[in-house]
């Protein structure tokens, strides 16, 4: 008991250095009462009824689960946001015109979004919700595509640096295509990849763990690119204090936003970031494999990259006569014609997030997660799981990671499924948890505490 009542102090602590006023005046009470208190006073519940938000029926394919009409409980934006109802509109709009007008749509469009310069659209909304300049943006192909893209710009290993720095358990993509870099480069991962992991026994990499092994390889180091989320567990980097601690040295640092952008505050052209790339289908909700987005700083522009005719001046791209003009700002690393469909898709819900800013957004998610916490550590004294994740807000986004004792797992989140609650689990032990800003709410988070709760109790009485 008196551990709880010391975790609940610490939860006021923490509001008291929460940056909204919105959210900072709250007492701790587990009773539903609290949860639709704060629902009532929250600025960002307007934007639940922009998305198609699917019933527990729908989304467990079980007609006989508890309250089968309800809405599910969805904690997987993380993985793949919820459909913006102004996304359907958009892409019937679309297909009405490619049917109706066909190749037109590039210069006369009903709609004024001629797809022709369809990236005008959403660049200006996607350089907001990532803290860029507009031009410092391109919405383009696919996440790890762009990774891809930017590296050969950006890693041009010399003799005496060659060596690229990520965390031992990235994202198996990014892993896999920092060492394809590697070996088109002539080079081996086991001299040129370097792996920074936790201390030894830990789940989070503490950021005196990056700058030493930084610094200690920063002679012969080229490039460090990390993750601004770790996906695994929920861990948010200090970004703006690595990459300037790493340019310091010389190197050159590029992130992966995938779990970031659109749930953390980011200010990348401010914390002078060399480049970065995200996906748009996790907190951006633009659909299953949706448009990448990636950020290239003013500084370099110039830089030598990979390219195709949408690289090209738009003023002149058409004249076809094989004088390349570039385009100014991240639009030169353009290589193909968009996706419209894919394009509008995104632009559904960069239109939702322009009616907020970031920094709105980030006091609800770190109110709604913060709440969260503090709900699982009241209704689990017992511990059946631990939180991977930091428990400083600073030090993570919406995401709370899970690790159950082992054997636990996967019948909890068997059981938490078939009652329409949407989370993601990581084998072997780790059950990820998104409450998102935009269309999750505290009683959301209430709910899903109960039936974990009841899912737990049910698995460990077996
Ligand atoms: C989601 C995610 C990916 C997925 O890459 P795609 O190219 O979109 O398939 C890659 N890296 C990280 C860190 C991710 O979180």
């Amino acid at each position: 008991m008196n551990k709880i009542s010391k975790k609940l102090r610490s939860w006021k602590n923490i509001f008291a250095v929460s940056r909204t006023e919105a959210y900072s005046t709250l007492n701790f009470s587990p009773d539903i009462s609290l949860a639709r208190k704060l629902d009532e006073e929250d600025v960002v519940a307007n934007a639940r009824s922009k998305f198609y938000i699917p019933t527990r029926a729908q989304i467990t394919e079980n007609p006989k689960c508890l309250n089968p009409h309800s809405s599910s409980i969805y904690f997987a934006g993380n993985s793949l946001g919820l459909q913006p109802r102004r996304t359907r509109e958009l892409l019937f709009e679309e297909l009405d015109v490619w049917a109706k007008v066909g190749v037109n749509g590039h210069f006369r469009h009903p709609h004024g979004r001629p797809w022709m310069t369809i990236d005008e659209t959403v660049k200006g909304k996607m350089a907001t919700v990532v803290g860029a300049h507009e031009e410092e943006v391109a919405v383009m192909t696919t996440l790890t595509t762009n990774l891809q893209l930017l590296m050969s710009s950006f890693y041009r290993p010399t003799d005496n640096r060659y060596k690229i720095i990520i965390e031992k358990k990235a994202f198996p993509s990014d892993h896999y295509a920092v060492e394809s870099q590697i070996y088109m480069n002539n080079l081996e991962p086991a001299e040129a990849l370097v792996l920074v992991e936790p201390r030894e026994g830990e789940h989070l990499i503490d950021t005196e763990v990056i700058l030493e092994t930084v610094k200690k390889h920063a002679d012969s180091t080229a490039l460090l690119l990390l993750p601004g989320i770790q996906y695994y567990t929920g861990q948010a980097f200090e970004i703006e204090k690595i990459t300037k601690f790493a340019k310091g040295l010389g190197i050159i640092v590029g992130w992966d936003m995938a779990h970031a952008a659109g749930n953390l505050a980011l200010r990348l052209h401010d914390w002078e970031v060399d480049f970065a790339a995200w996906c748009t289908y996790k907190y951006l909700n633009a659909g299953p494999g949706g448009i990448g987005g990636l950020f290239v700083h003013k500084k370099h522009f110039d830089r030598p990259r990979l390219t195709g005719w949408w690289a090209h001046d738009k003023e002149t791209r058409f004249q076809m006569d094989n004088q390349f003009v570039p385009s100014y700002g991240a639009s030169a690393f353009q290589l193909s014609n968009p996706s419209v469909l894919d394009m509008v898709a995104l632009l559904g819900s960069l239109e939702i997030f322009s009616e907020y800013t970031m920094p709105v957004l980030r006091a609800k998610s770190e109110s709604l997660t913060r709440y969260l916490e503090a709900m699982l550590q009241y209704k689990f004294p017992d511990s059946p799981f631990s939180i991977l994740t930091p428990s400083d807000i600073r030090q993570r986004g919406a995401q709370l990671s899970l690790l159950f004792r082992p054997g636990l797992m996967k019948d909890v989140h068997a059981i938490l499924e078939s009652n329409g609650v949407i989370t993601d689990e990581r084998k072997p032990d780790v059950i990820r948890v998104a409450p998102t800003p935009l269309y999750n709410s505290y009683e959301d988070v209430w709910n899903f505490v109960e039936l974990l709760r009841k899912a737990v109790d049910e698995v460990l009485v077996k």
